[in-house]
């Protein structure tokens, strides 16, 4: 099994480039998906957090209120590792079974937006840098998802800087170009990772 870390800061293409990788055979595991997953309504996590949070938390339809819940734990160091205390455990399992499940010699995927930022690099045999300038990043949170530019700069700023990502890369995507650009990188890296998969990992 090869294991991939991909990251890339908002708006770089990272969602594009997991998209392209499973259309291509790799098991992309996305930890914020499976998060939001282990507190559907009817799971555990959702009822042993309404335990420790109160009712409040939800909403009329019974769905977690995710920025009620944010308000709640992040004034409150103890709060927040309580939450973790349920989520990340059911997280780690889920994660576990979906790498079980994979056939021998899948190209795993992790989808890590945070990656550089939590020095995760060394859990992965490559990691994959999805990169743009941030000018190109700034014009598609503003067209694609009608972000403010004030909004959109903020949350670039909350992040690595693009050197400090770069700097932990293998493999770097730049996505500056077109759509049918971004598949012909995605086609290169695929064989690239082919190629590494069928050689021992140092
Ligand atoms: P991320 O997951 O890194 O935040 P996305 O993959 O969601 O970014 O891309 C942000 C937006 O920009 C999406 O609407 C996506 O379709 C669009 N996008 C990404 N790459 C390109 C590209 N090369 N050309 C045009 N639009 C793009």
């Amino acid at each position: 099994m090869l294991k991939i870390g991909l990251t890339g800061g908002i708006g770089s293409g990272k969602s594009e480039v997991s998209r392209r990788l499973a259309e291509r055979g790799a098991l992309v595991i996305d930890a914020d998906k499976i998060a939001r997953e282990v507190v559907e309504p009817g799971t555990s996590g959702l009822a042993l957090i309404v335990e420790a949070f109160g009712e409040g938390v939800l909403r009329e339809d019974g769905s977690l209120n995710r920025e009620k819940l944010g308000q709640i734990v992040f004034a409150d160091a103890e709060k927040l590792a309580r939450l973790n205390a349920i989520v990340h455990p059911r997280v780690g399992e889920r994660v576990a079974e979906l790498q079980h499940s994979a056939p021998e010699g899948s190209i795993v995927v992790y989808d890590v937006p945070l990656l550089a930022e939590n020095n995760l690099a060394p859990m992965y045999d490559v990691v994959i840098v999805v990169d743009a300038s941030d000018e190109v990043r700034l014009a598609r949170l503003a067209e694609r998802r009608g972000m403010s530019e004030e909004d959109a700069r903020a949350r670039i700023k909350a992040q690595a800087s693009r050197e400090d990502r770069l700097k932990v890369a293998d493999i770097v995507i730049s996505n500056e170009g077109t759509l049918p650009d971004l598949d012909t990188r995605v086609a290169e890296v695929w064989t690239d990772l082919l190629e590494r998969q069928a050689t021992p990992q140092p």
